[in-house]
């Protein structure tokens, strides 16, 4: 299974992927994760996609296509993968529909007041990138990562002046895409305005249907 997850920042596609990645046994590449990595190194790239990012644009296309295809190309991604944060626009679609078959599209949604609320409130583990929220979607222990124990924090591009620019962009380069995959006969809608916690099991257990080819649709949960 080669998923692709469309849906702009703050929907919640991350946290679905963190969890479908163990339920599918799948690797979950994040695109976003792949930069940051890469945004750690002190070298000129690694500094250049450090401000790109913090700016809430879009880092260079054959910068972000070679990352990509050096993860893509990893043993892991043999049988599958979920595929987070890639395309962002349809030069990338291009690329990627040379380097691989993509099975199915899910493209998240959720009303922009839900989606800025969601940003501001999530926090993120140092390590592991486990995904939280200070409202819905709490740690056990404030601050600190059940998975692996690490201090969360607040990543930069998720502060207000930085959401309001990624959400423009997201509008103005990605959305394209829907109708590039929808044209393809590869999308369908998952809807989730409702707590991403609370809804969690019912939704990976409809996601996990329709991979299957049981349901011909996910319902939004209400
Ligand atoms: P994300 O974690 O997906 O919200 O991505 C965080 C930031 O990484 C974005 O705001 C972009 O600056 C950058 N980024 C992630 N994926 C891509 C991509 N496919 N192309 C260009 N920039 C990207």
């Amino acid at each position: 299974m080669k998923l692709l997850f469309l849906g702009s920042p703050g929907v919640g596609k991350g946290t679905y992927a963190q969890v479908l990645m163990e339920v599918l046994e799948i690797p979950h590449i994040s695109t976003g994760d792949l930069l940051r990595e890469e945004a750690k190194r002190d070298t000129p790239l690694g500094n250049e996609i450090k401000k790109v990012m913090e700016k809430g644009e879009l880092v260079d296309d054959h910068v972000m296509l070679k990352l990509l295809e050096n993860r893509i190309t990893e043993d892991d991604c043999k049988n599958g993968f979920i595929l987070d944060g890639f395309p962002r626009n349809l030069v990338q679609a291009g690329y990627l529909k040379k380097l691989v078959d993509i099975t199915h599209v899910l493209n998240f949604k959720a009303d922009d007041k839900i989606i800025i609320q969601r940003l501001s409130g999530r926090i993120t583990c140092r390590k592991c990138s486990a995904i939280y929220n200070k409202v819905g979607n709490k740690p056990k222990v404030e601050g600190v990562c059940d998975k692996c124990g690490t201090e969360l924090f607040q990543r930069k591009d998720d502060k207000p002046e930085s959401v309001k620019k990624r959400l423009e962009v997201y509008k103005e380069k990605t959305k394209p895409l829907i109708d590039y995959y929808s044209d393809e006969g590869l999308l369908v809608e998952v809807v989730i305005n409702k707590n991403i916690s609370e809804i969690k099991d019912k939704l990976v257990s409809q996601i996990k249907a329709f991979l299957e080819g049981k349901i011909d649709e996910i319902e939004e949960i209400k």
